[in-house]
């Protein structure tokens, strides 16, 4: 039986990792979970699967729990709790699926417990990839992605004894629900549009990410950092079916792709297999008459491209200044601030201005964020 600490449990990917635990009690329990505000969720998931403690991170839905629930977990909240949860013995696999870069602090902490990871929160890797894999070098923690992207990476290059082979990646793109059109039609598209994905259910912050194609960009860097390889092995590719979700291409001309029809519970049951795959209901790929396409990435985000490829290249601070600009940007156009197309404005002009700097611990992440969401403001003042 192996324990599970599922980071951000009420959310979408939460939501996927509690379907497949429950389709396999024989060999996974939900030891414990965090959230930040959602504690009725919360209520819900213990009564179904009874785990031994509760993280909240909002103090006041902490005190609300405490008063109002008859639940038998312990409830806890506070930086040192959640280290000492993350450090705790019991616990064999860590689920990091908080959205943002709130996810960071309990990822930083996992990364140099020795145990497993199974990595979804991106932002994390984006902002302290170096920090990040260096710990769990250090410590023998083992990181599986579960993005399915990189999860299909991780498949596709199982059982090869290094990517010395490896002469190319392909990462597959959706498109978003704005797929066919250009950036100058998507002035006026509404919050309401943009959340609409047409493949995948997910978080709204992802989801916006998906629209204005930002999320790939952030898979590159993520890619780079957890396979260890220079940006130029990677390439973006827009796929709409998004039943292929990554190709890898060998030296000797043999490209292997990971299929399957886009449901995040099957890179996650992947990730949680041991010997065996674990069973999971899932809706099988109906291969006849399946058209599969693939287009470029569109010329009109290549600036975004280039400059997560320049953040790859020069990491430090770079991948910080983008992400917290990316996180004001699409926060801002969520709360009617900006309009979608302005998203890229803070984007870029934040990332100009922001001055690089260093990065050797995670203190100076959390400065540098800081920092570079008062410079995102600012541009997101200038221009609503
Ligand atoms: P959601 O917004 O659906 O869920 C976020 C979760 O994080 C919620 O449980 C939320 O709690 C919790 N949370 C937020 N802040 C904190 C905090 N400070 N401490 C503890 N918990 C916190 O996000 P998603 O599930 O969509 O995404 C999670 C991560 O996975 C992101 O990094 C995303 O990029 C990545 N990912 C998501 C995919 C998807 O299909 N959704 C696919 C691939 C990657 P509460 O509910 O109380 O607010
Ligand atoms: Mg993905």
């Amino acid at each position: 039986m192996k324990n599970i600490l599922l980071l951000g449990a009420t959310g979408s990917i939460g939501q996927s990792v509690l379907s497949v635990i429950d389709q396999n009690k024989d060999l996974l329990n939900l030891y414990a979970i965090t959230l930040d505000k959602n504690i009725s969720k919360a209520e819900e998931i213990s009564k179904i699967f009874s785990p031994d403690y509760i993280y909240i991170n909002c103090e006041k839905s902490f005190s609300k729990f405490n008063t109002e629930s008859k639940n038998k977990a312990s409830a806890i909240n506070g930086s040192s709790d959640l280290s000492n949860l993350i450090f705790d013995d019991n616990i064999d696999i860590i689920i990091s699926a908080v959205s943002g870069f709130a996810g960071l602090e309990a990822t930083a902490i996992a990364a140099k417990t020795g145990k497993t990871i199974l990595l979804a929160n991106k932002e994390s890797i984006v902002t302290a990839g170096e920090i990040i894999l260096s710990s769990a070098a250090s410590s023998g923690t083992t990181i599986i992605p579960i993005d399915s992207e990189h999860n299909a990476i991780f498949q596709c290059l199982a059982g090869e004894k290094s990517t010395n082979d490896v002469s190319k990646i392909i990462i597959t793109a959706s498109g978003g629900p704005f797929l066919d059109k250009k950036l100058d039609e998507l002035k006026n598209v509404t919050k309401e549009e943009a959340l609409k994905h047409p493949n995948w259910s997910m978080g709204s912050k992802i989801s916006i990410d998906s629209a204005t194609l930002v999320n790939k960009c952030l898979e590159l860097i993520e890619a780079k950092y957890l396979f260890d390889l220079d940006e130029k092995f990677f390439e973006l590719v827009v796929h709409p079916q998004s039943i292929i979700h990554s190709i890898v291409t060998y030296r000797d001309g043999s490209s292997i792709c990971q299929m399957s029809n886009p449901d995040m519970r099957v890179p996650i049951a992947h990730a949680l297999s041991n010997e065996r795959r674990l069973n999971i209901n899932f809706n099988e790929i109906n291969f006849s008459g399946l058209n599969l396409s693939f287009n470029d990435f569109p010329e009109d985000r290549k600036k975004l491209e280039n400059i997560a490829r320049e953040v790859c290249n020069k990491g430090h601070s770079s991948g910080i200044i983008l992400n917290a600009a990316n996180e004001v940007a699409v926060d801002s156009f969520l709360h009617d601030e900006i309009s979608f197309s302005q998203i890229y404005d803070v984007i870029y002009r934040t990332f100009d201005t922001t001055t690089m700097s260093n990065i050797n611990d995670i203190e100076s992440i959390y400065e540098k964020d800081i920092e570079s969401r008062m410079e995102a403001k600012k541009v997101v003042k200038s221009i609503s």
